[in-house]
């Protein structure tokens, strides 16, 4: 491998998402610049050989395998047995080395075919390739990778690569590269290296064992990101979430440099939070759960003590992938989420497009998304799935065909008058007539909510109520839509206030009129994660809280440090400021004065 040129050719993220979505394979935040290694075309030509040079090609081919071993042994003695799973990793290479599939299969097509070393190699890889694709069981067929790691050691040996590119890397860097091998990974300088990126690899695959093992922040399956970012350029490495985000925002930087504070201050206390029950020192609960983007992230929801998916944005599924999911492939995706936390609730939002997501996929026929002049204002979300009411039904079937599966909540985006949700009711109701007719089988009482992030929903709210089982405060597009500042728009981000006191009166409003209905009220927009709006929050009365997984102990442990009369007070106070510099001025002495543990002067 090498490091990229700097001035490489690419292809820049035109649009929206600049967020790429990929597998957390070890956890961690990091805020740097990218080191891109584009890999060297090791397999040099192919060609035949005379009978007479056969034994040498053969001899040039063994060498080459004891060579791979020799290095993968020592390798394999510069680090101490507590790094267990990364040796076991290294020693099941070795035997692989030796294996009579691939190490005599070469041998017997270089003499039989009389080709070089480099061909017959390739062809007994494409023999196990196709061995292992035919193996059921997912864990085992993904070990092929492996074999790919080792054969690509002894591709490289025999193109004469020396030296060691890794070993060169003089500043702090997040790697990327298209794949990494777990001897890749344990040879990374851990006092350079701040975590990597690849576009190969799966949540279980070996080069993801030994980043947790090394402690290495690390998201892998990022497709094209070689080519998607050059050396230099600057990310957010998440890989608690597996998210990493392309030339981020000056907001987006601090946002994730505090997260990272927080990890360091309270990683030792997770353990113990995550175990205990969400509620405050008098006994009041409120629901904490998960805001995800993949179904890839369930382990996470499950390893941060989530009570369930708040939110599921489901749109990811469509445009993350080459194909355009249909029914069946929606179903075993929802059914996979339900089955996987059943009894906990999967609360599965319809597509939310537009506006600023996926814009450019959504191009079809005369609608040109992209070339809205308002997109936030336009054809967004629910507007747009009533407008493209194929999908919409086609997901509506999946999602009920899925319900029997464990217990979902289907929740409406962007809903801004009673009419439209009454159109929304009226296509929900007749997929399930279908569906009964059809006699296929689902919850017939499965939960419905909106999303409450338009302000005419908070104004109707009341109205509104009637109608649903559950709200969900999106304040994300609340605050956009309340403070009229486009959530995308650097020159205004300064001007986003999640603390303004008319989103929270607007917060406490839906709150009272989903309760005067008995319904429950829970909030998914980025503050719900975020621990000095949090105790606010929960002083305006929400049932739930719905966030990125890994915020999900340091909220615990604020509610765990609450108690409820004092948050009621802290909420009527706020209610009463009158902007939101007033009301960070008061949380900067109140704060540290109740919760001292977390905000008091050693908190750092
Ligand atoms: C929101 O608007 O607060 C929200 C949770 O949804 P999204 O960020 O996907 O629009
Ligand atoms: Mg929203």
């Amino acid at each position: 491998m090498t490091p990229a040129p700097k001035n490489k050719p690419r292809k820049k993220v035109s649009s929206e998402p600049r967020v790429l979505h990929g597998s957390g394979a070890s956890p961690g935040i990091v805020v740097g610049r990218v080191l891109v290694l584009q890999r060297k075309t090791r397999r040099s030509g192919w060609y035949n050989l005379p009978a007479k040079e056969l034994d040498a090609e053969v001899a040039r081919f063994r060498n080459a395998t004891a060579r791979a071993e020799t290095e993968l042994v020592a390798l394999r003695s510069r680090f101490a047995e507590d790094l267990s799973d990364a040796l076991s990793i290294i020693d099941s290479h070795i035997l692989m080395i030796r294996d009579r599939m691939i190490v005599d299969r070469t041998v017997d097509l270089i003499k039989a075919r009389k080709i070089n070393a480099e061909w017959a190699l390739a062809e007994s890889l494409g023999t196990v390739k196709k061995k292992f694709e035919k193996i059921a069981d997912p864990y085992i067929r993904s070990r092929y990778a492996d074999v790919k790691h080792v054969a690509d050691r002894i591709f490289g040996i025999l193109a004469g690569q020396e030296g060691d590119p890794l070993a060169d890397i003089a500043d702090k860097v997040v790697v990327i590269a298209r794949d990494f091998s777990p001897e890749d990974t344990m040879r990374l300088p851990s006092d350079r290296i701040l975590g990597f990126v690849t576009e190969a690899g799966g949540d279980t695959s070996h080069t993801a064992i030994v980043a947790r093992s090394m402690g290495i922040p690390a998201v892998i399956g990022i497709r094209e990101i070689t080519r998607l970012c050059s050396t230099g350029d600057e990310i957010i490495l998440d890989g608690f979430n597996g998210r990493v985000f392309l030339d981020p925002t000056q907001d987006q930087k601090k946002q994730y440099r505090e997260y990272k504070r927080q990890h360091q201050v309270f990683s030792d206390d997770i353990a113990f939070y995550i175990q205990l029950s969400p509620e405050t020192i008098d006994g009041h609960r409120v629901r904490l759960m998960a805001n995800i983007e993949t179904a890839g992230e369930l382990d996470a929801v499950m390893k941060y003590g989530a009570e369930g998916v708040g939110l599921f944005r489901s749109e990811f599924d469509y445009f993350q992938r080459n194909v355009r999911p249909d029914e069946n492939m929606l179903f075993t995706s929802y059914r996979h989420m339900l089955a996987t936390l059943d009894p906990l609730p999967v609360t599965i939002r319809t597509l939310d497009v537009g506006g600023d997501k996926f814009v450019d996929q959504l191009r079809s026929g005369s609608l040109r998304l992209d070339l809205e002049r308002n997109p936030a204002l336009g054809l967004r979300s629910i507007r747009y799935t009533l407008h493209e009411q194929v999908l919409f039904i086609m997901q509506l079937r999946a999602m009920l065909r899925a319900s029997v599966h464990g217990r979902l909540r289907i929740l409406f985006p962007m809903i801004s008058s009673q009419g439209e949700f009454a159109r929304v009711m009226e296509i929900f109701n007749r997929v399930k007539d279908d569906l009964a007719g059809e006699g296929v089988d689902f919850d017939n009482g499965v939960e419905v909510g909106i999303m409450v992030e338009v302000p005419s929903a908070v104004i109707m709210a009341d109205v509104l109520a009637g109608g649903v089982d559950f709200f969900s405060i999106g304040t994300n597009d609340m605050i956009q839509y309340s403070l009229a500042i486009d959530r995308g728009n650097e020159y205004v981000a300064h001007m986003y206030e999640p603390l303004h006191p008319a989103v929270l009166r607007m917060i406490k409003q839906t709150v009272d009129a989903g309760h005067a209905r008995g319904i429950e009220v829970g909030l998914c927009g980025e503050m719900a994660g975020d621990v000095i709006a949090v105790p606010v929050l929960l002083g305006l009365g929400l049932d739930d809280l719905s966030m990125r997984p890994s915020a999900l102990p340091f909220v615990k442990r604020l509610l765990r440090h609450s108690n409820s009369r004092q948050l009621n007070d802290l909420g009527g106070r706020v209610l009463q400021c009158s902007d939101g510099p007033e009301v960070r001025s008061f949380l900067d002495s109140y704060l540290p004065r109740t919760y001292p543990e977390e905000f008091g002067p050693h908190h750092e």
